[in-house]
C-alpha cells in the first residue's frame, strides 16, 4: 500500500483546533485524521480510516478466534422492541428519536440487545443450536449530554458489540469467560496499559459485570485498586466495609434537625439549601444530581419502601429485574407528580453528595424502614467530607444507627485484610456483562431443552468502543510533537521523505518506496516537490506520527539514507543499497 502526500487527502494544521480539550483530539484533528462534521459527531479522512481499519481488524481476529460471528444490523430500529424492555422509556434523553413519514417511532440504536434477541428467536428454537456468539462493528447513536473529547465520547460512534446466547447459567459464564480473554488479547494487541475492574450493570441490567478502562488521567471513570491484592473496582461498583455505624442519637447536633413529619419537595429543597449551600445557585426542585436516589416502592403499593439505592446497585437491579421494586426518580418530580405515586413516603433524597455534584461512589446502607413520624438527619463526619443521610425515619436501621460510606483513598479493601484502596482515573475501553435472561423473558427467547422443555434463554453482552480506542491509543502514545503510533495500527510502516530539490533524490526516493512497497511495507511517500521545504515535511512527518521516517536526501550523492525512529527520536544514516531489507 501506498499513499503519496501530494494527492492523499488530507491538509495538516499548525493550529490547534478551538474547541478540542485534550491532547489525542488535538492532533488527531491537526494531523488530518478526523474533521468534525457537528458536536460529537466526526468525518473521517483517508489516515484515520487507516488506523481505525486497523483496530477493527485486531477486533474481529479475536472474535472470529473464539468462535463468535459477524453480522450487520442496521443503526435505524423501530420503537417497539425497546418498548418491550422498558429502555424507549429509561433511555430518556440519552437516544435520538424519529419519525417515518406515517408516524411510526424509530430511533438510532445506542446499543443493540432488543435486536439481536429477536434475531435469534426469529431464526432458532432448540437448545441445540447453542451456544451462540454473535457480534457486529457498528456505528451507535447516544446523544449524550457532553460530548467531548472527539472521539472519546461522541453521539455517533463505533463499537464492536457482540451478544451470547445460552442455554443454561453454566453455558453463560463460560461464553463471558471466552469473551473476558479475547477482551485481554484485544487490549494487549491495541497496546494499552489497562486494568480490569468490577463494574455495574448500570442501564443494561443482569448481574455479573467488568469494565476494561485504559489508564489515562483525561479518562471519566474513577476506579480504585488495592495496594495489596488484585482487587480493583469502578467506584460506582465498589462494596465498602462501612465504618462503624453511628449511633442515632450520636449525630452531632449541628447536623441532626427535625423537619415536620411528612416532608415535602419544598422543605427538603429548603433542607438542602440550609444544609448544604452552593456558591453558584440555589437548590431547586427538579435538580437533576449524578447517582442520587432511587425510591422503591413495594409492589403491593403499601407505604413501606423495601430498599433505597444507587441506579445501578446490583441488589436493587436484581430486586428490579425481578419486577419487585419501582424505581423512581424523585430528583426529577414535582409535586404533582408525587402525588401520583401513593406508595412513595415523600421526601426521599439521597444517597449523592450533594455539595460535590456529580461525585460518585457512595454507598448507604440503610434499612430505610419509614413510616409516619418522621424526622430528618443530615450527618457530615468531618468538614469536607459531607454524607447525606437525608432520610426520613426515626429509627430507620431497626436498631437506632445509621451506616454510611463513601469510597476514598485509603479505605480499607473490601477484598483482602490489610490492603488500602488508592483512586485513578481511566477510560471506559470495553465492558462485558452477564445480562442474565432480562431481555430474553421481555421478548419471550425461548429454546427447548434435553427434556423438549422450553426454556428462557440467558445472554451476555460484550462492547468494545472502536472509535474510542482509536483517540485512547492516540492519548497514550504521543508526545509533544505530535502523533505517535505503535506498529499495529499505525496508518502507514513506514513515512519516507523525500527531502531536496535534486531529481536525483527524487529518483532515489522513488525506487526506494517502491521497493518497500514490493516487500509489503505499507508506505507514506512525502513525493511533494516545489515549495514544500524539507523543515516542513519533517513536522508533518512528526505530527502524522508513522513509527519509522526515513529521510531521503543529501546523502544520497554516498548512497545514504537516514532512518529515525519516531517514539526514540533515534537517528541511524544506512546504505540506499539494501535499504529495504534493513528498514521492512
Ligand atoms: P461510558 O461510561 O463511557 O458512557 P458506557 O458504559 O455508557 O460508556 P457501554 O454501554 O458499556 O458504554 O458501551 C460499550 C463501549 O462503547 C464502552 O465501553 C465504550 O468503550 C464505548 N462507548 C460508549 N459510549 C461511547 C461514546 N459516547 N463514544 C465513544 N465510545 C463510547
Ligand atoms: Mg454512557
Ligand atoms: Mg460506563
Ligand atoms: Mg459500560
Amino acid at each position: 500500500m501506498l499513499m503519496r502526500m501530494s494527492t492523499l487527502f488530507v491538509r495538516t494544521l499548525r493550529e490547534d483546533p478551538s474547541d478540542a480539550e485534550v491532547p489525542s483530539h488535538r492532533l488527531l484533528v491537526r494531523a488530518g485524521y478526523i474533521r468534525r462534521a457537528a458536536p460529537g459527531i466526526y468525518t473521517w479522512l483517508p489516515l484515520g480510516l487507516k488506523v481505525l481499519r486497523k483496530v477493527e481488524g485486531i477486533i474481529r481476529e479475536e472474535m472470529d478466534a473464539i468462535g463468535a460471528q459477524e453480522v450487520s444490523f442496521p443503526a435505524l430500529l423501530p420503537r417497539e422492541p425497546y418498548e418491550a424492555t422498558n429502555r424507549w422509556t429509561e433511555y430518556g434523553d440519552g437516544i435520538f428519536r424519529l419519525k417515518d413519514r406515517k408516524d411510526a417511532d424509530y430511533l438510532l440504536g445506542p446499543t443493540h440487545e432488543e435486536m439481536f434477541t429477536l434475531l435469534v428467536k426469529d431464526m432458532y428454537s432448540s437448545y441445540k443450536d447453542l451456544p451462540l456468539s454473535l457480534y457486529q462493528v457498528q456505528t451507535k447513536y447516544r446523544d449524550e449530554a457532553r460530548p467531548r473529547a472527539g472521539l472519546l465520547r461522541g453521539r455517533e460512534f463505533i463499537m464492536k458489540d457482540s451478544y451470547s446466547f445460552d442455554v443454561d447459567d453454566a453455558g453463560l459464564e463460560a461464553s463471558y469467560e471466552k469473551h473476558r480473554d479475547a477482551y485481554v488479547r484485544i487490549f494487549d494487541r491495541l497496546g494499552f496499559d489497562y486494568v480490569i475492574v468490577k463494574a455495574t450493570a448500570g442501564a443494561m441490567g443482569g448481574s455479573k459485570s467488568e469494565e476494561f478502562l485504559a489508564n489515562a488521567a483525561v479518562g471519566e471513570d474513577t476506579y480504585v485498586r488495592c495496594t495489596k491484592c488484585d482487587y480493583a473496582a469502578n467506584v460506582e461498583a465498589v462494596e465498602v466495609r462501612a465504618p462503624a455505624p453511628v449511633a442515632y442519637d450520636d449525630v452531632p447536633a449541628a447536623h441532626a434537625e427535625d423537619t415536620p413529619d411528612t416532608p415535602t419537595i419544598d422543605s427538603l429543597v429548603d433542607h438542602l439549601n440550609a444544609a448544604f449551600p452552593r456558591e453558584d445557585r440555589t437548590w431547586t426542585a427538579g435538580d437533576t444530581l449524578k447517582n442520587v436516589l432511587v425510591v422503591l416502592k413495594h409492589p403491593d403499593g403499601s407505604r413501606e419502601p423495601l430498599a433505597i439505592g444507587l441506579p445501578g446497585d446490583r441488589e436493587v437491579d436484581q430486586k428490579r429485574l425481578e419486577g419487585q421494586l419501582e424505581p423512581i426518580e424523585v430528583e426529577a418530580m414535582d409535586e404533582a407528580e408525587f402525588a401520583k405515586h401513593p406508595a412513595l413516603v415523600k421526601g426521599y433524597i439521597g444517597p449523592g453528595v450533594l455539595g460535590e455534584e456529580g461525585k460518585s461512589g457512595i454507598r448507604y446502607l440503610l434499612d430505610p424502614r419509614v413510616g409516619e413520624g418522621t424526622r430528618w438527619v443530615t450527618g457530615a463526619d468531618e468538614p469536607g467530607r459531607h454524607v447525606i443521610d437525608l432520610v426520613a425515619g426515626r429509627d430507620f436501621t431497626g436498631d437506632g444507627t445509621i451506616e454510611a460510606a463513601e469510597v476514598r483513598d485509603g479505605d480499607p479493601c473490601p477484598n483482602c485484610d490489610g490492603g488500602t484502596l488508592e483512586s485513578a482515573r481511566g477510560i471506559e475501553m470495553g465492558h462485558v456483562f452477564q445480562l442474565g435472561r432480562k431481555y430474553a423473558e421481555a421478548l419471550d427467547l425461548k429454546v427447548l431443552d434435553e427434556n423438549g422443555k422450553l426454556v428462557t434463554v440467558t445472554m451476555g453482552s460484550y462492547g468494545v468502543g472502536v472509535s474510542r480506542a482509536v483517540a485512547a491509543i492516540a492519548e497514550d502514545t504521543l508526545d509533544e510533537i505530535g502523533l505517535c503510533w505503535p506498529r499495529e495500527i499505525t496508518p502507514a510502516d513506514v513515512h519516507v521523505v523525500a527531502a531536496g530539490k535534486d531529481q536525483a533524490v527524487f529518483d532515489a526516493a522513488e525506487s526506494l518506496v517502491a521497493g518497500l512497497v514490493d516487500a509489503g511495507v505499507d508506505v507514506l511517500y512525502d513525493d511533494r516537490a516545489g515549495k514544500i521545504s524539507p523543515g516542513v515535511k519533517f513536522k508533518d512527518a512528526e505530527l502524522i506520527g508513522v513509527p519509522t521516517i526515513v529521510t531521503v536526501g543529501r546523502g544520497v550523492a554516498d548512497g545514504l539514507i537516514e532512518v529515525k525512529d519516531r517514539r526514540t527520536g533515534e537517528k541511524q544514516e544506512i546504505a540506499l543499497d539494501g535499504a529495504v531489507e534493513a528498514i521492512r
